[in-house]
């Protein structure tokens, strides 16, 4: 197998005088799967709107040609179809772009606090939509931390839009920002620093138990007709978990099957001059 595992090695090795072990070898090829799934799947995404679109194209150059409705009916569900086309296109760079800087972590100093107002500002008319509240608390003085604002964006705008999207019609989002008290042990290495905890919680039917572990597997969805049918690419969560890797922190998914889901974001605090007090309201 020589051959094919040079291909993998990274140039600095010189792809000489390398000792692989069984566990790397079995490690490449689950690499190697996963790619070969995920482009597989990516192409059965695209090709379904894709080929609805071709269908109505036909139609209407064929059997439609001198229907003076036909147009004005299809392009509707065409521009639906070309939007979702565009949505997965986008989600796919924007993983592929994630994935080439994960491992060079943020260096800007950002503010949780005007990242989630601003997150709540630009969904307020989806929440209005369907009758829903935004409810945003901070039991943190300072919410400060190191990140990339561009990205921390795109993971709460995720987080809040599956809230409005799954979380019943006349409910409340409710988003909290609070100091972590007991931090995921994935962070126990941050534990001589603060942790921050930004909570997203619903209130909708909620996510079976079984689901949980696979939710931020890309293309994973627990209903795949209803994901579609809300407008979901099933990239979404996938997305928001390189993001906060890539931003040194955990996500962790509850949910109780009838009431709702509690998605928590925790991310190291920005601990400068040690100017974190916790502000009891
Ligand atoms: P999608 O674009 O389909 O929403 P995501 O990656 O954001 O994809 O989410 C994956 C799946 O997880 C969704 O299809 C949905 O089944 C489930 N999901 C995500 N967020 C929620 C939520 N707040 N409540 C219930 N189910 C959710």
């Amino acid at each position: 197998h020589f051959d094919v595992l040079t291909a993998h090695l990274p140039a600095e090795t010189g792809n000489r005088n390398f000792v692989l072990s069984f566990s790397d070898l079995t490690e490449l090829r689950k690499v190697e799967q996963m790619r070969a799934d995920f482009a597989a799947d990516a192409g059965h995404e695209l090709r379904t709107p894709l080929s609805v679109l071709l269908g109505f194209i036909e139609t209407l150059e064929g059997p439609a040609k001198d229907d003076p409705d036909a147009l004005g009916q299809f392009l509707p569900v065409m521009r639906d179809q070309a939007q979702r086309m565009q949505s997965l296109v986008e989600d796919l760079l924007s993983l592929a772009r994630i994935e080439l800087n994960e491992h060079t972590p943020p260096s800007n100093d950002c503010d949780v606090s005007t990242i989630i107002d601003k997150v709540a500002m630009a969904l307020k008319v989806k929440a209005d939509a369907k009758n829903m509240d935004i409810r945003v608390t901070t039991n943190l003085e300072n919410t400060h931390t190191i990140g990339e604002e561009k990205e921390l964006i795109q993971v709460f705008q995720n987080l809040i839009e599956n809230a409005i999207k799954y979380g019943h019609q006349d409910s409340t989002v409710d988003v909290k920002i609070d100091l972590a008290k007991n931090p995921p042990a994935a962070l126990a290495r941050y534990r001589h620093s603060r942790i921050m905890s930004v909570s997203v919680c619903d209130q909708s039917d909620g996510i079976a138990r079984e689901h949980l572990p696979r939710l931020t597997e890309r293309f994973y969805r627990v209903d795949t007709a209803r994901s579609r049918a809300v407008g979901g690419t099933g990239l979404g969560l996938a997305i928001v978990k390189h993001l906060v890797q890539r931003h040194r922190g955990t996500m962790t998914i509850e949910s109780e099957v009838g009431k709702g889901s509690v998605f928590t974001v925790y991310l190291p605090a920005r601990t400068g001059d040690n100017v974190h007090k916790l502000h009891r309201a």
